[in-house]
């Protein structure tokens, strides 16, 4: 067992992992001079220590609490280096667009071979006198090439320590276990943490496993080395053809959602290809290789694999090749690549040679086919029929249905066959029947090429009064609360009350919104609002940690919106706007210790400036994605803050309100990831990517849509409302006197919350 893997995922619960039985701690605790110092670090990095952890801390080797204070260094990026470009960036180098003009020219005739007074940088650029103020960079103004690092972070300004409590192995267990039985799919952080806890523990038996995402985990983790193994448990888990196909393109690409490889192409080629249409050929050539990459090749196993799931799958020849028959293109080439020919010849795999057969011949009419003739011939019963044999998609064209065919009939035909659903897909129907309904307001949809689109409304819609469509917004949501209140008034109980934590309200009900950061500090759900305490907000970024120095442009920005439609940006090309101060534009990194850019906001000046929202945002400027060694996040203390006027350094960890980590895999170019509400001065945590290469992409009225949709989103505490009354619990003041008590430690583990509301 590798305990430094338990620790990390225990630090994203807010907990210290200890190998540990209850039991055994001691109920009170000897002071040794290594504990103190221990929680003095822990102090300084902005973390307190429960009384139980305490406790249990005080029993273990010193060298436990060395590796817990090195595995939260390393999380927080101490070791890094810190600092911007400028030194003292809180005040403005004053540079201006004719400096880079004078330079660009001066470099253009010669620079100091040319006879001009300057100083010709270690990069190679010359800088002319009166321009740049040289004294106040810590590398190259011109190029952005950092010549300085910096090995030291500030420590102990944060006003809010952030309490840690304990975990022992069953604790760990349990989150495990969690998260493979989790019913909605699991973000980026859940599911980097059930594969890390899959090379530790071996897959339960007992726990159902269901979604997409963790099925595949499962099949790819170390634990299922023999080759029976994962035949097994591929039979167990791969019903349908869909699902081997979803393995096979998982192993490949490491995306759950097929996209047919010609799209795959074209996004390499659109994301490096030159932003100011300078002809070169990087799209071409980054296309030919992601080409190259997707070329199916299998050895023997994988074969084996195939044949022997597909063979295994419970359902008639007719029923698998029609859900084969979407992506049947792929298909044609699978079966070939997998030699799936050879084996359907073979004794043992005759269901197998069957559903070929009747792929090959279409032997088959596709269900998808028969709906489509209905609903073009206008014929309403039928329609409904079909759609009540698949719940699934009905639930996901009930709104177009509606529109179609009348609120009535579509709603009585689409409540026969709820059951069958889970609770998830109606909670998401609630939370977006507000805006399709709306005719003026554009949808927000999530391609899976990455970014955001917004689709127009729906046509039908102008033949329904502003009143019908409210009815069936009502009619939609009534739809939920009925469910949840039926479901959980048939789960039994003996609980006679019930806390419920008032932060709760504040926490939007995730059903699966699919994020691509890693929060190894503690988990947040998106839509969680943080309230600023100071008057400041500092937003870092850091990246490059671990790569040679090389050029890689990343950028930290914000997008100020003013009164009425003015938009007011702090980036690289504007260093300075109302409120806000950036550190100055990195473009290259130093070798392996990485490098930052900050930007300040001030909160009376935003006011003043009547400033209503901050987004806040980061892109990648080189060729390419977003850096996978990246880190951005946002400070806040009722302390002042402090920024070096020697190196520029403006970290403290114990100041850091969030903090994410990119993960690999990201298709996108650029990432949302904060909004802050000045006259509120709270700061919602959401993740919106984009693809466009500069914030100005980034459309205010594709932000101010996101934020409606959080704030429509039914919260935690709602739904544990609905319990509450379906139930008849008494609500009790304090967890202690609660049979249930459903506190903000519970809702830190998302999985958790799920497996108890999705019932
Ligand atoms: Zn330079």
């Amino acid at each position: 067992m590798n305990d430094n893997t338990l620790r990390k995922v225990a630090l994203r619960y807010q907990a210290v992992y200890l190998p540990v039985e209850k039991a055994e701690i001691p109920t009170d605790y000897e002071s040794t001079i290594p504990l103190m110092a221990f929680v003095a670090r822990l102090k300084e990095n902005g973390y307190c220590v429960s009384e139980e952890l305490l406790h249990a801390m005080s029993k273990v080797p010193v060298q436990t609490l060395f590796a817990i204070t090195k595995m939260i260094k390393e999380v927080m990026g101490v070791d890094l280096n810190w600092a911007p470009l400028v030194k003292g960036w809180d005040v403005p180098t004053g540079e201006t667009r004719m400096d880079h003009l004078l330079t660009f020219l001066a470099n253009l005739f010669g620079g100091e071979e040319a006879g001009l007074k300057g100083t010709t940088l270690p990069c190679g650029h010359f800088i002319p006198e009166g321009t740049f103020p040289l004294e106040r960079y810590n590398g190259c103004p011109y190029c952005g090439t950092p010549f300085r690092t910096a090995n030291f972070v500030y420590h102990g300004q944060g006003s809010k320590l952030k309490e840690l409590r304990l975990f022992t192995m069953d604790d760990m267990v349990s989150v495990f276990r969690s998260l493979l039985a989790s019913p909605t799919p699991l973000d980026a952080t859940q599911l980097d943490s059930l594969k890390l806890l899959l090379e530790e523990f071996e897959v339960p038996e007992d726990v159902e496993i269901t979604m997409k995402e963790t099925i595949m985990a499962v099949l790819l983790s170390g634990k299922l080395k023999t080759e029976n193994g994962k035949l097994e448990w591929g039979k167990r888990l791969l019903k349908t053809p869909m699902d081997i196909l979803r393995f096979f393109w998982y192993e490949k690409t490491g995306l759950v959602k097929i996209i047919e490889p010609k799209y795959l192409v074209e996004m390499e080629r659109k994301a490096n290809t030159n932003k100011y249409g300078l002809p070169d050929n990087k799209g071409e050539l980054a296309a030919e290789e992601k080409r190259k990459e997707l070329k199916l090749k299998y050895n023997r196993l994988h074969c084996r694999m195939a044949a022997t799931w597909l063979n295994a799958v419970p359902m008639t020849a007719q029923q698998a090749a029609e859900n084969m028959n979407p992506k049947r293109g792929m298909w044609v080439r699978m079966i070939h690549a997998l030699r799936l020919g050879e084996y359907s010849r073979r004794n043992g795999f005759e269901h197998l040679a069957e559903i070929l057969d009747v792929f090959y011949k279409q032997e088959y009419e596709t269900w998808a086919g028969r709906l489509d003739q209905a609903r073009r011939s206008n014929n309403k019963a039928e329609t409904l029929r079909m759609l009540c044999e698949r719940p699934g998609l009905f639930a996901r064209c009930l709104f177009a249905t509606m529109l179609r065919f009348g609120k009535d009939d579509t709603l009585k035909a689409f409540e026969s066959v709820l059951d069958a659903l889970p609770a998830r897909l109606i909670l998401s129907l609630g939370n977006n029947a507000e805006l399709y309904f709306d005719p003026s307001s554009p949808r927000l949809a999530r391609p899976i090429t990455g970014g955001s689109v917004t689709i127009d409304p729906n046509p039908l819609l102008s033949l329904y009064s502003e009143e019908q469509l409210t009815d069936m917004v009502k009619a939609v949501k009534e739809l939920y609360a009925k469910t949840m209140r039926k479901r959980f008034a048939q789960q039994k109980t003996d609980s006679k009350t019930i806390y419920i934590d008032r932060r709760l309200y504040d926490i939007p009900v995730s059903v699966g919104d699919r994020t691509t950061t890693i929060q190894d500090t503690a988990c947040a759900l998106q839509g969680t609002r943080f309230p600023v305490e100071g008057d400041a907000v500092r937003l870092f970024m850091q990246w490059g940690k671990g790569l040679p120095a090389q050029h890689l442009d990343m950028d930290l920005s914000c997008r100020i919106a003013l009164q009425g439609d003015m938009v007011e940006e702090c980036a690289y090309y504007s260093l300075t706007a109302p409120g806000a101060k950036h550190s100055g534009d990195i473009q290259r990194i130093p070798d392996q210790v990485g490098t930052a850019e900050y930007i300040e906001l001030s909160l009376p000046e935003l006011e003043k400036a009547g400033a209503r929202y901050v987004t806040f945002t980061c892109n990648a400027y080189s060729d390419g994605n977003l850096s996978p060694n990246l880190m951005v996040g946002w400070m806040n203390s009722a302390y002042p803050m402090a920024i070096s006027e020697e190196t520029g350094v403006a970290y403290d960890p114990s100041t850091v309100q969030h903090l994410v980590r990119i993960s690999e895999g990201n298709l996108s170019k650029g990432l949302v990831f904060g909004v802050l509400d000045v006259a509120a001065r709270e700061i919602y945590w959401l993740e919106m990517p984009f693809m466009g290469q500069t914030l100005r992409d980034c459309n205010g009225e594709v932000v101010a849509l996101l934020l409606k949709k959080l704030r429509e989103k039914m919260s935690v505490g709602q739904l544990l409302d609905l319990k509450r009354e379906a139930q008849k619990l008494n609500l009790v003041d304090t967890p202690e006197e609660a049979d249930e008590a459903y506190t903000y430690d519970w809702a830190l583990n998302p999985a958790d919350v799920a497996s108890l509301l999705f019932v």
